[in-house]
């Protein structure tokens, strides 16, 4: 599988409670972790043992030094990883008491991963059986990558607005409760709200729900996927872990709500500890789940 996104140190703050607007509180020490959608969701496939390769932009600066390296370790194919002159992308993250995110993210040179870079990779993207695309990339760049991939699976996260044609080749699209209510203009529950994103044009759809697992919607209907319980003590990089782990499994032929079912293990895997790429879970990890 390939993933085409982002690169980012994530760089991470605990707090008791986030400042208001004017407001100064004192958080933890600061610790700076590998991360970015992109980056996330190769680490998450290949320590669960996948063949996976990471198209992407690394800066010159040492975040990109610290982020080559990381992916190195955990067997990302590097290739398509390209260093480019300017800053990483960064990720500014609270995590608070109940173990919750607030993310700011600088693109630094993932704003400039190009139609030229997907051109350049043609060949790899179009014999992968699958090509895993989020939205911290530009969207002509992933358009480009979605035209060429046999298989799309596409987290629209951050939520924007995208092209129907991009819709149209999500099987499936993924996302959280919070992405749904952007792009549908409304709450609601899972399965309708899983059944009104089906509406928008993808193959197929999966909502992540936190602690509540996933839903996924098709041609063949709904299924509500429960997450295992476990103690959640920092959700960064979550739905990236999910991404990742289902994209695989699809790569390998399994059918949408199997793959999902391992996603939520996945998932729930990678709460329990802090962090998002330190979190990740190898095999052994899931046989408690
Ligand atoms: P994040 O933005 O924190 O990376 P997300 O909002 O994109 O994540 P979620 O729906 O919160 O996505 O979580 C993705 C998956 O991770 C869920 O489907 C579930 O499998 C797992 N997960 C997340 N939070 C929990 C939790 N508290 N307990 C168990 N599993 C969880």
């Amino acid at each position: 599988m390939i993933v085409v996104g982002s690169v980012n140190a994530d760089l991470v703050v605990r707090v008791d409670r986030r400042p208001a607007p004017g407001e100064t509180v004192i958080g933890s020490d600061l610790v700076t972790h590998p991360g970015g959608k992109g980056a996330n969701q190769a680490v998450a496939a290949a320590r669960l043992g996948a063949r996976v390769a990471l198209l992407g932009r690394i800066g010159s600066d040492g975040n990109g030094e610290f982020l080559r390296k990381a992916l190195a370790g955990d067997g990302v194919g590097l290739d398509h990883l390209v260093e480019t002159p300017g800053p990483s992308g960064v990720a500014l993250i609270t995590v608070g008491a109940d173990g919750d995110n607030s993310i700011i993210v600088s693109p630094g040179v993932n704003a400039r991963l190009s139609e030229e870079d997907i051109a350049a990779a043609a060949g790899l993207l179009a014999s992968a059986r699958v090509v895993s695309l989020q939205l911290e990339s530009p969207l002509a760049t992933v358009l480009a990558a979605a035209r060429t991939a046999a298989r799309v699976v596409f987290n629209l996260s951050p939520p924007a607005v995208v092209p129907d044609e991009l819709l149209a080749v999500c099987d499936p699209l993924v996302v959280n409760e919070h992405e749904a209510a952007v792009l549908l203009g409304r709450r609601g529950a899972p399965g309708p709200q899983a059944r009104a994103l089906l509406a928008l044009g993808p193959r197929s759809v999966v909502l992540t729900l936190g602690a509540g697992g996933a839903v996924v919607a098709g041609p063949d209907g709904v299924t509500e996927v429960p997450s295992p319980r476990v103690e959640a003590v920092d959700t960064t990089g979550a739905g990236d872990a999910f991404t990742g782990a289902l994209a695989w499994r699809l790569a390998g032929g399994e059918d949408l709500a199997a793959a999902t079912a391992f996603a939520v293990r996945v998932g729930a895997a990678s709460v329990r500890r802090p962090g998002a790429q330190s979190s990740y879970p190898y095999p052994e990890d899931l046989e408690a789940l």
